[in-house]
């Protein structure tokens, strides 16, 4: 049996960076840059108005000018504005030549009559709404740094500059495995001895939060040759393995054996935690295998302290093992010494809250918690006050 520390320092050092693909920035939704970015263009491109107004060449004292051409946004016929003279203009269209400032149509008088417009006030300084060229930025300037994760905002800036494409670390394939002849699929009637498996859609849901696209799901039963079978697919066919269940020392625990029968090297088994002591870790060439403890409060935990992490760094993140938060523990905890103990709790903001129903079967505070409070191993209480690690969810 190996400590908390231990585990998180065996799972790193076997860790490597994903293989890296190019895919189009459509498809490219919360995946890693692999690469950093530079601008191929200067973004805005060309000095534009930043407002629906008129546009001169402004010196901060004339009152009055002559109006002449109306300029749209897009509209680039229009070259030249003579001095003495205003053109109409909109929000981002190109500023003509021998103009330099945008007076927005709000504090402008028009005299429909005479062709002319005047402006009163002196709010507006010479060179005033006007996007200049490149004030997003330049060419050949870096704009997104490799790692960075891609949000509804990257998109927006990669699609400003012209990119169609990134190279990102590809998402590993991930087959899950649930195990137990007890479990029943969520909308079937559940008879006597049977309970629903639960493990099943957390761990999709899981899996997709961090980040992959490629999930598919088993389901064997108590039977040896059956759970060697599908162990041997799943292996085959994805790039990491998740199981749940029959890692434990009951008699229809088999996983362990079929892992070792499939080829896979031990990494470790067993950590000194709660939830999730008969954890096991290992691999097979490239490929991950992490084996759960059915409790679903073990699968939530061990998933996030450890597997996710894990896909984590493959995608490219760094910090991965650091926790989230170091905060003070809000009251007094007593534990077995000995064991590491994981909490689910919730955080607002700095303030943490310890839920109630923290055994390894009840499910109903995984509805609250939003992160996992750690205690650390050899003490057998934990004074209020304690800063102690906080991992979100
Ligand atoms: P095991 O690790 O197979 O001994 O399972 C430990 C406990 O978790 C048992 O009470 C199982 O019934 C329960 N369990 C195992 N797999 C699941 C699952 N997929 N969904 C809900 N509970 C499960
Ligand atoms: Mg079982």
């Amino acid at each position: 049996m190996i400590s908390v520390t231990q585990a998180r320092k065996i799972l790193s050092e076997n860790t490597e960076r994903a293989g890296v693909k190019i895919i189009s920035l459509e498809e490219s939704l919360d995946l890693h840059l692999a690469k950093d970015i530079y601008s191929p263009i200067d973004v805005p491109s060309f000095d534009n108005s930043a407002m629906d107004g008129y546009t001169m060449e402004y010196d901060g004292s004339r009152k009055e000018w002559d109006l002449g051409e109306i300029i749209q946004a897009g509209d680039t016929s229009r070259q030249k504005v003579v001095a003495g003279t205003a053109a109409r203009i909109f929000t981002g269209a190109k500023m003509p030549e021998g103009t330099n400032t945008v007076i927005p149509q709000e504090l402008i008088q028009r005299d429909e009559h005479l062709g002319k417009i005047y402006y009163d006030l002196d709010q507006i300084k010479p060179g005033s709404n006007v996007r200049l060229k490149g004030s997003q930025c330049r060419e050949g300037e870096l704009i997104l740094a490799k790692g960075t994760v891609i949000t509804p905002g990257v998109i927006g800036l990669l699609a400003s500059v012209g990119i169609v494409e990134v190279e990102i670390y590809a998402p590993p394939t991930v087959g899950y495995i649930i195990t137990g002849d007890e479990l029943k699929e969520v909308g079937t009637k559940l008879i006597e001895g049977e309970i629903y498996n639960s493990n099943g859609p957390m761990l999709t849901a899981l899996l997709k939060k961090a980040g992959i696209r490629v999930i598919s799901g088993y389901k064997a039963s108590d039977d040896k040759e059956k759970l060697q079978q599908i162990i041997n697919e799943a292996l085959e066919t994805r790039n990491v393995v998740i199981l749940s269940g029959g890692i434990s020392v009951g008699d229809y625990d088999f996983v362990k054996e079929c892992l070792e029968n499939a080829g896979v090297n031990e990494l470790f088994y067993k950590i000194k935690q709660r939830p999730g002591k008969p954890m096991f870790a290992g691999k097979k060439g490239e490929k991950f295998i992490f084996a759960l403890p059915g409790n679903p409060a073990s699968v939530l935990s061990c998933f996030n302290m450890y597997v996710k992490p894990c896909l984590q760094y493959m995608q490219g993140l760094e910090n991965v093992w650091k926790p989230n938060k170091i905060l003070p523990l809000p009251l007094e905890q007593k534990k077995k010494p000995g064991f590491t103990f994981f909490l689910k709790a919730r955080r607002e903001g700095e303030k943490i809250s310890i839920l109630g129903g923290q055994q390894s079967f009840n499910l109903q505070a995984f509805s609250t918690a939003n992160c996992l409070v750690e205690l650390e191993e050899e003490k057998d209480l934990i004074e209020e006050g304690t800063l102690v690690n906080v991992y979100d969810l």
